[in-house]
């Protein structure tokens, strides 16, 4: 019976998903030039800038500017 056969093999079509990586790359220089990497969780963890400081989302740590 071939008709069972057909019926039960489905091919699901996956959307197309765009890497992440072409994304990064473009914004990786800026970014590691602009953004400081938190020096307790370490490399990796970027701390978001505010106006007259830097604070770690992930151990709240926070480091004030000097300027
Ligand atoms: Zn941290």
């Amino acid at each position: 019976m071939k008709d069972k056969e057909r019926k039960g093999k489905r091919e699901r079509k996956k959307h197309e998903i765009k890497k992440k990586g072409d994304y990064y790359k473009s914004e990786g220089d800026k970014a590691s030039r602009e953004k400081r990497f938190c020096p307790k969780c370490g490399a990796g963890v970027f701390m978001a800038e505010h106006a007259d400081r830097f604070h770690c989302g992930k151990c709240s740590y926070t480091e004030w500017k000097d300027k």
